[in-house]
């Protein structure tokens, strides 16, 4: 058998910095230190922390005829950037010069008429803003750099699906021209669609353009530089005590990232995992700490970390005649497949099947096919909890482990078994939390 062989790119890094970390004139600073001792690195940034809220607010107030609201939001963000600009590159005017330019290419976003694109253009400057402040910071360090524009490199597909070698070989025409550049600069999140329109990877989508970014040029690893020591075992936003892991699967990670621990972009796992590269989560406020590698090597066994994802809907579907018939599931599937409405978790009995979709846009639709099944029950407000971890199924004791914490929580539904890396539940948003802290207290204190 052929196998393929890959040529990593063993001197290209690829390091992306989320908002905390180009937070302010001195975090801007701090990436230089941090960068300045590699080869060759591709520096993917976020847009400052706070900017695409505030964008996605002024793009809301544009979009509900609020321009004069609209406006005001934008001076106001304006004057705030020309500060930061004015500390980091000690009163450079031509560079307070092009930031304005850059706030005033989302004018015509206001004033033209609603486009499918409107919120997508705004918003894309937080990221065009942050890039373009790094960079000019590293001309003043005389540093050999260049400013990259992502809307060149990641076009979406018909499908909104951005496509690795398509990326791979438009960020090497590109590359050629700046040989010499330590540093390639570029912003996260952002990129066109198949009509050429500015668009988006979705919030939190730097994770994901700093990983498709490494695999289309093979980089040697992918860091990604925020403001926690790593992947945490529990969500830290809703539990105390929560502690690094320091090793992770890629499955384990794309698990953990799908069910909602917000450090990583759910999609991000995937293109590293193709090409195996590893990824490396670092702290930029404590860069002393190890972080959490990803990687296709196994370490240990057992309950590695729990996450949560709420605003899931749970639809059941209960018929008898269901019992001992085939191709029931498949006309049920087929429903969802034409709303293009994904499901997320299954589970079945004789004469009922449960399943939960977060995507609530096509639901009436879909009971309405539905209903020529059997009777459908539709339950709002529901949360999926992922326990991941590497879940041997010859092990025994796993399981009584899982109920024994779980002992206190009302449970709609259970899934285990499909991937070896995964135990989830559905239950009441309600109960998320003091769910999270019973298995944090059950599997791993
Ligand atoms: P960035 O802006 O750098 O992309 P994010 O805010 O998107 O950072 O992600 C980091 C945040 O993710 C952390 O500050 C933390 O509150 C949250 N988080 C949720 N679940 C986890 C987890 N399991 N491990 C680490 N952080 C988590
Ligand atoms: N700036 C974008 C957001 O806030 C993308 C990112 O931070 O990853 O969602
Ligand atoms: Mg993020």
């Amino acid at each position: 058998m052929l196998r393929k062989v890959r040529t990593r790119n063993y001197t290209m890094k690829v390091f992306k910095f989320g908002g905390t970390s180009v937070g302010n004139a001195e975090r801007m600073k701090n990436i230089y230190k941090i960068i300045r001792s590699e080869e060759k690195v591709m520096v993917v940034l976020s847009a400052m922390s706070g900017t695409t809220n505030a964008l996605v607010e002024i793009s809301k107030l544009a979009l509900s005829e609020k321009k004069e609201a609209a406006y005001e939001s934008l001076q106001a963000m304006q004057k705030q950037y020309i500060e930061t600009a004015r500390q980091l590159l000690e009163n450079d005017e031509t560079a307070c010069e092009h930031l304005k330019n850059l706030f005033s290419d989302i004018e015509p976003f206001i004033t033209q008429a609603p486009q499918p694109y409107t919120e997508a253009g705004i918003v894309a400057v937080g990221e065009k803003l942050s890039t373009y402040l790094f960079h000019s910071y590293l001309k003043t360090q005389n540093y050999p750099s260049a400013l990259l524009d992502a809307t060149q490199i990641i076009q979406l597909d018909s499908q909104g699906e951005p496509d690795v070698k398509d990326i791979g070989l438009r960020l090497k025409s590109e590359l050629s021209q700046y040989n010499e550049a330590k540093v390639l600069v570029i912003q996260g999140f952002i990129c066109s669609d198949a009509e050429g329109n500015i668009s988006n990877l979705g919030r939190g989508g730097s994770d994901y353009s700093a990983s498709l970014f490494g695999a289309a040029v093979q980089a040697e690893e992918i860091q990604i530089w925020t403001d926690i020591d790593g992947v945490q075992n529990n969500d830290p936003r809703h539990v105390t005590n929560t502690r690094p892991i320091r090793r992770l699967l890629f499955d384990e990670a794309a698990e953990l990232a799908y069910f909602g621990a917000k450090i990583l972009h759910p999609a991000c796992v995937l293109p590293a995992q193709r090409s195996e590269i590893p990824v490396l989560l670092k702290n930029t406020l404590h860069p002393e700490d190890p972080g959490t590698l990803i990687s296709k090597n196994h370490e240990g066994s057992g309950f590695k970390a729990v996450a949560a994802r709420d605003n899931i809907t749970a639809i059941r579907i209960k018929s008898s005649r269901m019992l001992l018939a085939y191709g029931f599931l498949r006309k049920v599937f087929e429903v969802f497949e034409k709303y293009k409405t994904p499901i997320d978790m299954i589970t079945t009995s004789e004469v009922a099947v449960s399943l939960t979709i977060d995507d609530t846009s096509h639901l009436e639709e879909i009971v309405n096919d539905l209903q020529l099944y059997g009777n459908i029950t539709v339950d709002h407000n529901k949360t999926m909890v992922g326990i991941v971890g590497n879940l041997n199924a010859d092990e025994t004791g796993l399981a009584q482990k899982l109920f024994t914490a779980l002992q206190e929580i009302p449970i709609r539904m259970i899934s285990y078994g499909a991937s070896q890396y995964n135990f989830s539940i559905l239950i009441n948003t309600e109960d998320k939390i003091r769910t999270l802290q019973a298995l944090n207290n059950n599997l791993f204190e």
